[in-house]
């Protein structure tokens, strides 16, 4: 689905001498490219504050442990989606709901939201599924007239960007009150192991934020509150501070061989192409098609014969997980959710796919829904 090999080996000199820097200099916890890091983050993304941590899933549960929800508080989040969103919900003893997807964006639908809105409902997190903004406007409107927090799950998102109707522009992930990241190789900006980070431009929330994920301690074996131990290795910050560079350019990557395979199946009328809504640009974390009248599972097998990689993102949507069967998953009736699971499916997406590749995967989805 990704070719990190051949990303790795054009900025291989810039990345080894980065490597052989922290080696040399031994910091390897909170070294000095961390804080680099995080500053040039902050900078590209227009946002006050990154805290850097140790994964996307950490990032989620630092945000949801320093906005002060309580056990059984409810919090709105998309079934459609990675099961990391709705996880850590669900680990803090806060009480996962579950609400449909636009089936045109693949994010949270906002009528959906809320009619799942109660007196205890706290906060909503909206997914900005696949690389494309969540309608953030209607998000917001519901979230003011309610008084609920926003966490942007922006894991698949980083560098994608959201139009207001006023023509405002603001980078997806600093829109919320916190927007959430993962570092994970695969991601847009991925590095060579785990990561994560948070953006908020609120100083007393960024300052909550890093005291959770240092333990709860702003002076050292001073702990004031519970937290965790979640932090960016140096030697993935010294990763990304070269990959942030390339970010723009890597989303034009993804964003060419996306223009490539809706060019090669526009017009097929069992296929969807990726929708792309006006207010926000998409940076195609994943490519993914809606098939109709054709065998999913079967095209799956198909082009595994011919050794490309798909896949169903995501196979099972949480409100069918096992995991919440004691949060009352059973009981939703999602259909749009159910509908799209069934149909979607997702085409290897990264930076290095050249026209031969792209001509030869969409050839052979072709070849197969025209049999
Ligand atoms: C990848 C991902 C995460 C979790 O990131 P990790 O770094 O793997 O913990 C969370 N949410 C979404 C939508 C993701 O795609």
């Amino acid at each position: 689905m990704v070719d990190l090999k051949q990303q790795y080996l054009k900025i291989k000199n810039e990345v080894d001498i980065a490597i052989h820097e922290v080696l040399d200099s031994a910091a390897f916890i909170n070294g000095k490219p961390v804080g680099e890091f995080a500053d040039h983050l902050a900078k590209y993304l227009g946002t006050k504050h990154v805290i850097p941590c140790a994964n996307g899933t950490d990032a989620l549960q630092i945000s949801m442990m320093a906005l002060g929800l309580e056990p059984g508080d409810e919090v709105i989040t998309p079934s459609f989606t990675y099961v990391a969103t709705t996880e850590v919900v669900a680990l803090l003893r806060l009480k996962p709901v579950f609400v449909e997807v636009d089936t045109k964006t693949f994010c949270i639908d906002p009528s959906a939201i809320e009619k799942a809105i109660t007196p205890k409902t706290k906060a909503i997190v909206p997914v900005h599924l696949y690389g494309q903004s969540a309608p953030m406007e209607e998000i917001i409107k519901i979230a003011e007239k309610y008084n609920l927090f926003i966490i942007e799950d922006n894991a698949q998102a980083i560098g994608s960007d959201y139009t207001f109707s006023n023509g405002a522009k603001k980078k997806t992930g600093t829109i919320g009150i916190i927007g959430t990241t993962s570092f994970f190789p695969s991601k847009n900006l991925g590095c060579y192991g785990d990561g994560g980070a948070i953006f908020t431009d609120d100083d007393t929330l960024a300052n909550k934020l890093k005291m959770i994920a240092n333990h709860g301690q702003q002076k050292r074996y001073y702990h004031e509150m519970v937290g965790c131990n979640s932090r960016l290795d140096t030697l993935q910050a010294a990763v990304l501070n070269i990959k942030l560079k390339k970010l723009d350019e890597y989303i034009d990557g993804r964003r060419k061989a996306a223009d490539y395979y809706d060019k090669a199946f526009s017009g097929n009328a069992k296929i969807t192409i990726p929708f792309r809504a006006a207010y926000s640009k998409h940076v195609f974390h994943q490519y993914t098609l809606i098939l109709e009248n054709t065998n999913r599972d079967k095209l799956n097998e198909y082009l595994a014969t011919k050794n490309i990689p798909s896949m169903i993102y995501y196979p099972v949507p949480a409100h069918r997980q096992q995991m919440f069967a004691t949060f009352g998953g059973s009981s939703y009736n999602l259909p749009a959710t159910d509908w799209l699971t069934e149909r979607v499916i997702s085409l290897p997406m990264h930076t290095e796919l050249d026209e031969e590749q792209l001509n030869f995967i969409s050839s052979a989805v072709l070849e197969f829904i025209n049999m």
